[in-house]
């Protein structure tokens, strides 16, 4: 049955009949046919997320989190939905499937408990008898992109702290798990929300491009989040600031775990398995540069080594903590990229092999600046070790990268982790654990080419919102004529 659009609380096919299919990356089968929008359904989505955004900002901070704390019941209820999906859409293990939707649903909690902090502040007015007010104000229809790789977790971000300030969403999901994106828009219109405040539309491949120009375009959408590699914000960000919308824009990178000689070895390596082969190592977050002090390096290889050969991988299904890459493609990009840096001198210590778009965890030792994989975001099981001569080149190498979202320093030294921690430029930095990590009440964002904006928290709050200054005046005030 085709999957539709969730357009003003109700299940709407595409107006032309238009659907496209998503594949199981492992059995090939089709996991998904979804609804294709045009960009007439498009504007729909809109038009029904304006329309429901007199009811949704008018209604009281109360009840707005009463509504989000439903969907995240709804959410944790519904969580073998959102496995099978992300499995089958995606080829995610179950492990990552079921996190992702529990820390969705946290993500709709926090944002719940936020609804009462969207305040302002009383600003000191020179004017005498003048009280002087700056107070957030939701700004409208907020437009959602999100990917794939943690498809519960970053759908839930693009919409949970726009619905919270008060505006209204359409979310437009990964063309690679069309069902689980929508499923988070079910979640919201299951707990009550004024139909069309969520919004989630489908669109083939092809259409990408034309649909999302119409939707930055669309004069209603007052706010772009977009999170996906940094080739595709580079055209949001552009789309965006032609039409002066304000965006924020979380993208790829390439995150250095740095081991410093007095590092915790153990500690260093289990921070580095988890942090590199997590979900295959397609996270934005995912460690894509160990790089380790001469001093350290190899014993902490010998140990990294052993550990990644004997992670089990295979059928997502199956007992395995490395499941399937999202498309066969990504599978033969491992495969080039361990071609292109062992031809120029890298060491294949763990891994190498592949069956279809299932990939072993894989280190390169000795990787140069010459190699593809050095500066590419392998968004894959496959991790680059750089050995490094001391503390002062490690901080250099971790800074050689256009990107800039998460990091990591291992020392027992904290004086010393913190001060390499300070020179590292990136939006995120973990002293004596892994990149990846992401906490709803955290700010998350990057800097450089991993994007500009921060979800989560506080931070999230002044994203979605105006500042309006407000006055109440002596109308009597003096004039000059
Ligand atoms: P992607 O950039 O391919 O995103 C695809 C999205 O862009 C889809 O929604 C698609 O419809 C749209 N799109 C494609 N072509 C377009 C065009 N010409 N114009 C406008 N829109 C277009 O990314 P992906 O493969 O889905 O996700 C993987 C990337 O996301 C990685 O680089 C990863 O690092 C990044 N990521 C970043 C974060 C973060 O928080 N910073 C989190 C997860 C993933």
């Amino acid at each position: 049955m085709t999957l539709n659009f969730l357009i003003g609380g109700d299940f709407v096919a595409a107006e032309a009949g238009a659907t496209f299919d998503r594949h199981d990356p492992v059995t090939g089968e089709i996991a998904t046919t979804a609804a294709a929008a045009s960009i007439s359904d498009a504007l729909k989505a809109v038009a029904s997320a304006q329309a429901a955004f007199a009811e949704w900002s008018a209604t009281g901070p109360e009840a707005r989190r009463k509504l989000l704390m439903k969907a995240a019941d709804i959410m944790e209820a519904r969580n073998a939905d959102f496995v099978a999906s992300m499995v089958k859409e995606t080829g995610a293990t179950t492990i990552w499937a079921g996190f992702n939707a529990h820390l969705a649903a946290g993500m709709l909690r926090e944002a719940g408990a936020m609804t009462t902090q969207i305040g302002g502040e009383v600003i000191p007015a020179n004017k005498p008898g003048t009280l002087a007010m700056a107070v957030a104000k939701p700004k409208g229809v907020c437009l959602g992109i999100a990917p794939w790789n943690a498809p519960v977790i970053l759908g839930t971000r693009a919409v949970a702290m726009a619905l919270a300030c008060g505006n209204t969403v359409v979310l437009k999901s990964s063309e690679l798990c069309p069902r689980t994106h929508r499923l988070i828009g079910e979640c919201l219109n299951e707990a009550g929300l004024p139909k069309g405040a969520i919004n989630v539309i489908s669109n083939a491949p092809a259409d990408a491009a034309a649909v999302v120009k119409a939707l930055i375009e669309a004069p209603e959408v007052r706010h772009v989040n977009f999170t996906g590699s940094t080739g595709v914000g580079r055209i949001i960000g552009r789309l965006a600031g032609e039409n002066l919308k304000p965006a924020l824009l979380e993208l790829g990178g390439k995150a250095p775990l740095v081991i410093l000689e007095d590092a915790d070895l153990e500690g260093a390596v289990n921070a580095a398995i988890f942090g590199s082969f997590m979900n295959q190592g397609q996270i934005c977050m995912s460690t894509e540069r160990i790089i380790v002090v001469d001093a350290m390096a190899d014993a902490f290889v010998e140990a990294l080594a052993k550990r990644a050969a004997a992670l089990p991988h295979g059928d997502p299904r199956g007992k395995v903590v490395l499941g399937s890459l999202v498309t066969e493609a990504s599978a033969e990009k491992m495969d080039a990229l361990i071609a292109d840096a062992t031809a120029k001198g890298a060491t294949l210590v763990a891994g190498g092999t592949r069956t279809g778009a299932i990939h072993s965890a894989t280190l390169l030792d000795g990787v140069t600046p010459d190699m593809r994989i050095y500066a590419e975001e392998s968004f894959g099981p496959v991790k680059s070790i750089i050995r490094v001569r001391d503390t002062d080149e490690a901080v250099r190498v971790a800074n050689d990268t256009e990107y800039g979202l998460s990091a990591a320093v291992f020392s027992q030294d904290i004086t010393r982790a913190f001060e390499v921690a300070n020179r590292i430029e990136s939006g995120i930095c973990h002293i004596n654990g892994p990149t990846v990590s992401d906490e709803p009440q955290m700010p998350f964002g990057g800097v450089k080419a991993s994007g500009y904006g921060r979800f989560g928290g506080k931070a999230g709050i002044a994203e979605f919102t105006d500042l309006r200054w407000i006055t109440v005046e002596n109308p009597k005030q003096h004039y000059p004529f």
